[in-house]
């Protein structure tokens, strides 16, 4: 059974554009993957988490495009693959240009809808786990607002990140963090809960989210400049705007520091900009600008999590018959920073585990019998977002690209004053 609490395509997944990265071309290599993912990781990757990932991945992305997924191909049939920053081959697998989450989630969810086996259950909105003896034998949910118990053997979370705890965040809506929240109060074990990831390049507008320009455009010849018209990454990393993430949303955010905006060259790119990123062209154009022919201001932006509920190589977290994996799960593979595509790529990866380990458990004895329950009292909506707000501002200033002792002394205090 798979609960979602809006549908099934409101995910982080369906916004993915760059790709997912495997080592599927010619004169690359699973090794060479795993030195690029332990570089960009700042030391602090599993390295036999990675080992798993860059192994197992070429296999997983060719079983998803047999499952239907229409990935982008060359004339000869080879996976027509993308370049993206800190990798140091071609190897990101794309879709329609830059629409890769939206065809892998259109795949995935044609299957699902399409197996008498899997129920799914959308607008149903999980709030805890049920844990006796030390397991978990399901979870606490409100379907279309009533509360309930769903008993089972084994429970995947699979909830997603949550960068809508911040300001500026490419995160969807529904990426609040609730899965962290939920293991957290069953005692379940997470770590690295303070690596937080933040692309540097999302469209400056007053929405939220805010749109992303992928990777892939400095990729393909992109460069940032400021103000004054410099290319300020050439004098802080030999990979320029390729740098690492962190490395080119510091540089960015102290650039807006000083007073200066930010904006993404990609004027090179001519009328071939259309055809390579068909959405984020369409975007751009949406909000008065032609990447062809305009610089494009972009901020940086909370864009994915890499700690979370840590979980071994088959996603088992600390609570026995609780599974984790995707971006809630904190397998080890991004260590203090996430290679730009290997986030959907582990999801591949880990779920197979996943589902691998979950068929050989016995059932579970002493299940308790499936009851009604009384969901907490929402609060008012309007007070809900007030809170919301403040939570979403204060962790962009405090908890965000730039943390000091007293900053985030501050942020707890004022997190924890919140109802
Ligand atoms: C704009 C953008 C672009 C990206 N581009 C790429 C890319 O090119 N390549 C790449 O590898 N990664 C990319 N990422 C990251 C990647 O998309 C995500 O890390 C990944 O899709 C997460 O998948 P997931 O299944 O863990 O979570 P999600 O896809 O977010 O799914 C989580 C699901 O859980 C549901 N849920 C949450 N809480 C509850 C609850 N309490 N009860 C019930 N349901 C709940 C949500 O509604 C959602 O449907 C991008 C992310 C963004 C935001």
């Amino acid at each position: 059974m798979v609960l979602t609490k809006r549908s099934l395509f409101d995910s982080a997944t369906a916004y993915a554009q760059g790709g997912i990265a495997a080592a599927l071309g010619a004169g690359d290599s699973p090794a060479l993957h795993r030195r690029d993912t332990l570089a960009a990781g700042a030391a602090l990757c599993d390295a036999e988490a990675v080992e798993v990932l860059v192994k197992e991945g070429p296999a997983r992305v060719r079983e998803l495009q047999t499952a239907g997924a229409d990935f982008d191909l060359e004339p000869g049939g080879d996976f027509k693959l993308g370049r993206e920053a800190a990798h140091s081959r071609r190897r990101i697998v794309h879709a329609h240009g830059d629409q890769t989450g939206a065809e892998v989630a259109r795949a995935l969810i044609d299957r699902v809808s399409g197996s008498p086996r899997i129920d799914v259950l959308e607008r149903t909105r999980v709030l805890d786990l049920i844990v006796t003896d030390n397991k978990c034998h399901g979870v606490r949910a409100t379907v279309a607002g009533l509360a309930t118990e769903i008993i089972a053997d084994a429970t995947v979370l699979a909830t997603g990140g949550c960068g809508q705890v911040y300001k500026y965040t490419t995160n969807p809506q529904v990426a609040t963090g609730d899965g962290y929240a939920i293991a957290h109060r069953a005692g379940v074990r997470l770590a690295d809960m303070e690596f937080v990831q933040f692309h540097p390049t999302a469209l400056e507008t007053p929405e939220n989210p805010l749109a992303l320009i992928s990777e892939a455009v400095r990729g393909e010849g992109a460069i940032l400049r400021n103000d004054s018209g410099e290319r300020f990454m050439v004098k802080k990393h030999r990979l320029a705007e390729l740098a690492p993430r962190d490395v080119v949303a510091r540089e960015i955010f102290r650039q807006r520091e000083t007073g200066s905006r930010v904006w993404l060259d990609a004027r090179k790119l001519g009328a071939s900009f259309k055809k390579r990123f068909p959405g984020i062209f369409a975007v751009c154009r949406a909000r008065g600008i032609n990447p062809g022919k305009d610089l494009i201001p972009v901020i940086p932006a909370a864009h994915y999590m890499m700690g979370g509920i840590v979980t071994d190589l088959s996603g088992h977290s600390s609570l026995e018959r609780l599974y984790a994996c995707g971006e809630v799960s904190r397998t080890g593979v991004h260590g203090a920073n996430r290679l730009a595509s290997n986030s959907l790529l582990e999801g591949l990866v880990f779920a197979e585990r996943v589902a691998r380990d979950m068929i050989t458990l016995p059932q579970l004895k002493g299940a308790p019998r499936k009851k009604s329950w009384e969901a907490p009292p929402l609060i008012d909506r309007g007070a809900a977002q007030v809170a919301a707000d403040d939570v979403r501002s204060i962790m962009w200033e405090h908890a965000g690209i730039s943390r000091t002792a007293k900053g985030l002394r501050e942020c707890m205090s004022v997190l924890s004053a919140i109802d």
